[in-house]
């Protein structure tokens, strides 16, 4: 862009003064908002859309992974806390799925049904008392120093609004209110390339005997199709598998770029909606192959292109450490362990995704440090999930649910240590912050695992 106006200085009405401003309703969002919640912290969930759940719900992905851990070769629940109640609330709704094996069979992930974890996470915020606030953009902030940030700007349907903390948890995704407060980040590789993103979709109709193991075949009727006529699908690794109901099957396999070949920004507005129509015309592309090649697809259709677009990367926000894929692979351990992470790299490269595990017969998980979820410079403020404090390889791992889970569990407990102690994130007692996570059934990584919820 390049001129610019003067935008008018204004009032703005305070919606209301919280101890704890959450923005974002994704998994760490929700886990920080239900932790500070439960602490009887005042604490308000501001989220763009009408429902919770995040990239989980709005970008379709319907699975939960880095749950599980295969420790020493036994597939294990290590991510637990909060997320166990959410657990819980799916299976009395009936709306999970036993976990599989997925990635070539060597980790555990779990279906739910999309609608259900909505409500399911809304309900679990209100019993806690969380006041949520649907259809509120924050789109700016005000400091009240240079390190502290005063106010969240709110753009609703009755226009602006401020709304007041002691302290913030940016559960955007994106990083938002961390760069918008000043706070230093990353973006993308050594090159500033991020990972791709994906449109996801869900097929319904399906007969599910025809079918069989069909996420078997369609993989090598997609390379066959290639090979014979030179017709090129967005990636390799497609994921096409059943939910709970087996005619409904979830659809992983777009990848989305820009004309000339680099991944679509998920900060960038109009590189968003030019990859929002490649995401709806690679699903229908690639839905029509499957239904006129996989038998059992003869009368599938799909029930739903995901609301927006899947973005996996955007800006990661330095804390005083970045998780890097050598602890990832190396299931390193940390002092200030908040929870533990068991998911492979899952890196979504131009045209493919690579899978890195830790070492066959390892203890399959590493400890995620406290220190990544404490950005620099800005005293009242946390940024947890998948713009954490990680290294772009790390990112690749530790993006998905269960360490987002975790992080936003522990930022919600030491926001409310924080305020109780009358310190800053930064200076809080780790031991403290530990024993409230243990007492709430959160698997640190230091002790036995046999005894875990599965
Ligand atoms: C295509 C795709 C497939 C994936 N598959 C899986 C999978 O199968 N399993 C898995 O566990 N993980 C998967 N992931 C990873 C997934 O993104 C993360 O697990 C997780 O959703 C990240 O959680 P988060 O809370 O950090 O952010 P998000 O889930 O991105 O949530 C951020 C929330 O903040 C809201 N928000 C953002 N900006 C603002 C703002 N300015 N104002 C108000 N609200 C705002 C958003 O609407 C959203 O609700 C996948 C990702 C993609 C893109």
């Amino acid at each position: 862009m390049t001129s610019r106006i003067v935008e008018p200085q204004r009032e703005v009405d305070v919606f209301g003064d919280y101890d704890v401003v959450v923005a974002g309703g994704g998994p760490a969002g929700i886990a920080a908002a239900l932790s500070a919640g439960r602490a009887g912290r005042k604490t308000i969930l501001i989220e763009r859309y009408g429902f919770l759940g995040g990239a989980g719900t709005a970008a379709g992905l319907s699975t939960f992974c880095g749950l599980h851990s295969n420790v020493y070769g036994t597939h294990t629940r290590t991510t637990q806390g909060v997320v166990n109640d959410i657990l819980q609330r799916l299976q009395e709704m009936d709306a999970l799925n036993k976990p599989h094996l997925s990635v070539q069979s060597r980790i555990q992930a779990q279906a739910y049904d999309i609608s259900a974890y909505k409500i399911a996470a809304e309900e679990l915020l209100l019993e806690a008392g969380v006041e949520i606030l649907y259809h509120a953009f924050a789109a700016g902030l005000t400091k009240s120093s240079d390190a502290a940030i005063e106010a969240l700007l709110i753009e609703t349907k009755e226009g602006r609004f401020a709304v007041t903390g002691r302290i913030f948890i940016d559960g955007s995704g994106d990083g938002d209110l961390a760069a918008w407060a000043g706070a230093p980040y990353e973006i993308g590789d050594e090159n500033g390339v991020t990972l791709y993103p994906s449109t996801m979709y869900r097929i319904n109709g399906v007969d599910p005997v025809a079918a069989g193991r069909a996420w078997e075949t369609i993989p090598q009727l997609m390379d066959t199709e290639e090979q014979r006529t030179g017709v090129k699908f967005p990636r390799k690794q497609p994921i096409v598998r059943p939910q709970k109901n087996p005619i409904e099957w979830r659809s992983n396999l777009t990848q989305i770029s820009n004309p000339d070949g680099s991944p679509v920004s998920g900060i960038d507005a109009r590189q968003l909606s030019y990859g929002e129509v490649q995401g709806r015309r690679q699903s229908w592309d690639t839905f029509s192959f499957i239904k006129r090649v996989t038998p059992g697809f003869e009368n599938a259709y799909i029930v739903e292109i995901a609301p927006q677009i899947g973005i996996r990367e955007t800006r990661r926000v330095l804390g005083d450490y970045q998780l890097s894929d050598a602890d990832i692979l190396g299931c390193k351990d940390f002092e200030d362990s908040i929870g533990v992470n068991g998911w492979p790299i899952e890196a979504h490269i131009q045209g493919a995704v690579k899978f890195v595990f830790a070492p066959e017969g390892s203890r399959g998980y590493n400890q995620i440090p406290y220190r990544i979820i404490v950005p620099q410079k800005i005293d009242n403020l946390f940024v947890v999930g998948r713009c954490a404090s990680m290294t772009h390889d790390g990112q690749s791992s530790a993006r998905v649910t269960g360490p987002c889970f975790s992080m936003g569990q522990a930022a919600g407990i030491a926001a409310d240590i924080a305020l109780g102690d009358g310190v800053t994130p930064r200076k809080i007692n780790i031991r403290k912050l530990q024993d409230r996570l243990k007492a709430d059934g959160v698997f640190l990584g230091d002790a036995r695992v046999d005894s875990l919820a599965s």
